[in-house]
Parts: structure tokens; C-alpha cells; sequence
């Protein structure tokens, strides 16, 4: 049986032209960019060709790029870079659907001393506009807000967010992991952002490597010294073949932003036309308004059907596909994100997260729907409530 893998949102497959590029430098190419020799200069000219291609996918300045272990590496950075860089502990407004590594970078903060405030999010997973109208009215060092969210596709009202930030004088730190090759980006149209964090994995490129994106007023203290690397904000010799395959990704999701999002809205209808054909009851999660989802994201709930068992039933019925956030999998956890929106403890549990490709083919989109068919058809539904939480 071919296997349909629907979990891009968790890591997508490398693209044969990424692979191409990082092959020299995975083999004889072994050149470390701070060399003074040829090997070593071709090294440098690789990883700032790179830096180029990365800092165009977000409209940024080359300068204002620094290559990390990936967008959890980047979201730390950027918060605990900015708070060491300070005298004190501020205060900081964070959304309450970001990513764990977000979320739990805020829980370090706060036990620094930081005061962390939740931002609401509505049923559809945007960010409450007023409630952050009331927590900018007292004195704020920063709103952590992601572009688009992982597990629903919401695409948060970032314009809004940004507009309140720059006249509240507050730093925006977005998280745009989910973005390239989905939605159009770009930092010139955000004049409160200080960071925005980037992951390669997630469009095309290769697992380990991401960047941050940092204002060049950003004040910020490396978390890790030693030989100055990347303008001294992350010392450490450069990933080179991981970050030449991210310049790669990140040129194509840029060249292709137009053909992506049309094939992943043509396979994301295939699929959802033919659960629909076949009868099946679901309730999709997130927005009405395509617009402000993400291309390809399905928050699909089935309800009375586990959504452990659904994705177990699925993989052996050779469809991939996640259960709430990837970093979850495994442990029927209630999603925080569907939480915050409001679900119910059961209604997490029952909702999957089928996240295609930009290469998922119609076809492929209706035959996970009939794969998927089949398992709420043949596999008894246990009640969510059987799960524990872990
Ligand atoms: N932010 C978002 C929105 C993500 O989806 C992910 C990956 O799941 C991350 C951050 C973490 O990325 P990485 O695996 O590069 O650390």
C-alpha cells in the first residue's frame, strides 16, 4: 500500500533541489567559514548566499539574520537574548496558542521574574484584539504573537497586533514557522517587529537548522559565546550544509509562494469534498474565513471517535497524519491551542490535524479521505474519555 504522509505542519519532506545544494557540503566540501583558506572563504560565500535567500523570504536586511539550531533555538533566543539584555525583569504579553517552545521559553522567564500575561484567543483561534488593547494599557516589554498557527492553520490578525505594538511603543516578537511557502511575509510591514523566527524543516528544507530574524536596534545577549559567530549573537561553527539547504528552501517558497498555496488549497478541497461526499460527521476548527487560514491545515474533529485511535487507524492504513501538535503525539493531552479556543476536554481529544503538501496530489487527498472513511466505518470509536491524560 503507498503511504500518503498529511503531516507537513510537523516537518515536511526535503525538496530534491535542497538535497542537490547541501550534497557538496556534506562530502568533500569541508571548509569552516571562519578559514582564511579558499575552502574556508567558499564556506563564508555559501552560508552568506544563504543569509541573502533567508532574510528576502521575511523582507528583511541579510544583516539582521542569524542562523540557529532550528525556530526553537530562535524563539529562545529572542526572548531570554532580550531579557538578559536587560537590568530587570519586564513584563510580556504572550498569546496563549503559541508553540511550547514559546510557551515554555515564557515559563523560564517567568520563574526569572518575569510577569507573563496570556493573550485570549476567540473560538476560531485569532487573537483577542480588545483584551490586547487592555493588557498594552499597562506598562509592557513585549507581545509574542505567531503568524500562523500549527495545529488550526489560524492565521492571526498580525497587522492589528503590530499596529497596537508600535503605537504602544511595544516590541512584536512573531513566530513565522509555519509561513514560507503558505502566506506572504514581510517585516517592512510590521513596524513593531523585533524578531521573527524561522524554521527550515518546515518548507522544504532540512531538519536542525532555522533563523531569527532580529531588528537591528534589537538588544539582545547571545545565549551561547565562543568564537563570534554570526556577528557574536550565536557563536558556534556554522551548520553549513543545513544552512546552504535552507537558503535553498527558503528561495523557492519565495518563487513558488503563488503555485503552493494553489496546490494545497486543491488538495486540501479534494479531501474535504470527499469526506463530505462519503458522509462522514466532522466539524473543522479554525476560521470560516479562508483567508485567515493556512493553506492545507484541516483541525478536523470527528466526534465520538478518538482522535488517538483515528490517527493509529489511519497509519495503518498507511496515512500520516498529527494528533494536535506533533510535539504531543503520543499523549492524548488536550491540545492547549484547541483549549484555548474553547473546546471542550472531549472535543480536543477527538480532533486530528491533517496538514498536506504542496506537492499533495488530489489524488492522494481523496484517497486518505476514503482511507479515512474506512477507519471511522470499521474501527469501533473509543469514547475520548477512555484516554488518560499524561
Ligand atoms: N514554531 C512553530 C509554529 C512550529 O510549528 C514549530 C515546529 O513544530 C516550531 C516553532 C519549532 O520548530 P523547530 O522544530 O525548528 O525547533
Amino acid at each position: 500500500m503507498r503511504r500518503i504522509y498529511l503531516d507537513h505542519n510537523a516537518s515536511t519532506p526535503v525538496d530534491p533541489r535542497v538535497r542537490e545544494a547541501m550534497l557538496p557540503w556534506l562530502g568533500a566540501a569541508a571548509g569552516n567559514p571562519a578559514s582564511l583558506h579558499a575552502e574556508g572563504r567558499a564556506a563564508r560565500r555559501a552560508v552568506e548566499d544563504a543569509r541573502e535567500d533567508a532574510a528576502r523570504l521575511v523582507g528583511g536586511d541579510a544583516r539582521e539574520i542569524v542562523f540557529t539550531s532550528g525556530a526553537t533555538e530562535a524563539a529562545a533566543t529572542a526572548l531570554r537574548g532580550a531579557a538578559a539584555a536587560r537590568a530587570t525583569p519586564g513584563r510580556l504579553v504572550v498569546s496563549a496558542v503559541e508553540h511550547a517552545c514559546v510557551l515554555e521559553t515564557a515559563a523560564v522567564l517567568a520563574r526569572e521574574g518575569w510577569t507573563i500575561d496570556a493573550l485570549p484567543v476567540d473560538r476560531s483561534g485569532a487573537v483577542d484584539l480588545d483584551a490586547l488593547d487592555a493588557l498594552l494599557s499597562r506598562p509592557c516589554d513585549g507581545v509574542v504573537a505567531m503568524a500562523a498557527n500549527n495545529e488550526t492553520g489560524t492565521v492571526q490578525p498580525l497587522a492589528e497586533v503590530d499596529r497596537r505594538c508600535a503605537a504602544a511603543g511595544v516590541p512584536l516578537h512573531v513566530d513565522a514557522a509555519q509561513v514560507p511557502g503558505k502566506l506572504a511575509f514581510d517585516v517592512r510591514r510590521l513596524a513593531a517587529a523585533a524578531t521573527v523566527v524561522l524554521s527550515a524543516h518546515k518548507c522544504g528544507g532540512p531538519k536542525g537548522v532555522g533563523a531569527l530574524w532580529l531588528r537591528r536596534e534589537t538588544k539582545l545577549r547571545p545565549l551561547f559565546v565562543g568564537g563570534g559567530q554570526e556577528r557574536d549573537r550565536r557563536a558556534g561553527t556554522e551548520n553549513v550544509p543545513g544552512i546552504v539547504g535552507f537558503g535553498v528552501a527558503a528561495r523557492i517558497a519565495l518563487e513558488e509562494l503563488a503555485q503552493r498555496r494553489d496546490g494545497l488549497l486543491a488538495a486540501e478541497g479534494a479531501l474535504l469534498r470527499r469526506l463530505e461526499q462519503g458522509g462522514v460527521a466532522f466539524q473543522r476548527h479554525g476560521p470560516s474565513d479562508p483567508a485567515r487560514r493556512l493553506p492545507g491545515t484541516l483541525s478536523l474533529r470527528f466526534p465520538g471517535r478518538s482522535g488517538e485511535g483515528t490517527v493509529l487507524g489511519l497509519d495503518l492504513r498507511g496515512v500520516a497524519v498529527g494528533l494536535g501538535a506533533a510535539c504531543s503525539s503520543g499523549a492524548a493531552r488536550p491540545s492547549h491551542v484547541l483549549k484555548a479556543m474553547g473546546l471542550a476536554k472531549e472535543e480536543c481529544l477527538e480532533t486530528i490535524r491533517v496538514s498536506c503538501g504542496h506537492g499533495t496530489s488530489p489524488e492522494e487527498a481523496v484517497e486518505a479521505a476514503d482511507r479515512l472513511i474506512d477507519v471511522l466505518r470499521t474501527s469501533p470509536g473509543a469514547p475520548p474519555s477512555s484516554l488518560q491524560p499524561v
